[in-house]
């Protein structure tokens, strides 16, 4: 019985493999092609505004894995603190955006970025200058829908397969 049996789940599999071969491919060619991510990404690093950050803290103590660094010294002239060093070690860092969501102050964000690996560990933590918004670092709409609008619409791979019909 088994005998008769033999060479059929080959021949299935081949079957599909082939159909597979004349149907339009639906994969876009990374890094040549790129697809927009969602508009609400976690992306790979923090974003942070010199501007509005008070020192507080309250994204330090927030953080579950201790990836934020803030030092502050004290400006007496305008009774503020003021952010020495600010620093992120998105090695450590989950993207769980508690931080940017703790913070009362709308002085932090996620990234929009997601092609941040390197070979070396220490490129990875992320100073002061490192973490302000440029066109090229734009920010996620992550916990900010005003910010999620301005960003490109995502490409869903069901609307490449309806264009190349
Ligand atoms: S919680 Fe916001 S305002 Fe406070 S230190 Fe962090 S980024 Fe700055
Ligand atoms: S996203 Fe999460 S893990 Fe990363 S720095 Fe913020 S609180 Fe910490």
């Amino acid at each position: 019985m088994k005998f008769e049996r033999y060479g059929i789940g080959i021949a299935k599999g081949m079957t599909v493999t082939i159909k597979h071969l004349f149907r339009p491919s639906t994969v876009s060619q990374y890094p040549e092609q790129r697809l927009n991510t969602s508009r609400r990404i976690r992306g790979n690093e923090l974003i942070w505004s010199e501007e509005k950050c008070t020192g507080c803290g309250t994204c330090a103590k927030t953080c579950p894995q201790g990836a934020i660094e803030i030092v502050t010294s004290t400006n007496l002239v305008e009774n503020k603190y003021r952010v020495e060093k600010y620093e992120v070690d998105t090695g450590y860092c989950i993207q769980c955006a508690l931080c940017v969501e703790a913070c009362p102050f709308q002085a932090l964000f996620l990234s929009y970025q997601y092609e941040c690996a390197t070979y070396r560990r220490d490129e990875l933590i992320q100073g002061k200058e490192a973490m302000l918004e440029t066109p090229e670092r734009p920010v996620s709409g992550y916990f900010y829908p005003e910010r999620a609008a301005k960003l490109p619409k995502q490409t869903l791979l069901i609307e490449k397969v309806v264009e190349k019909r």
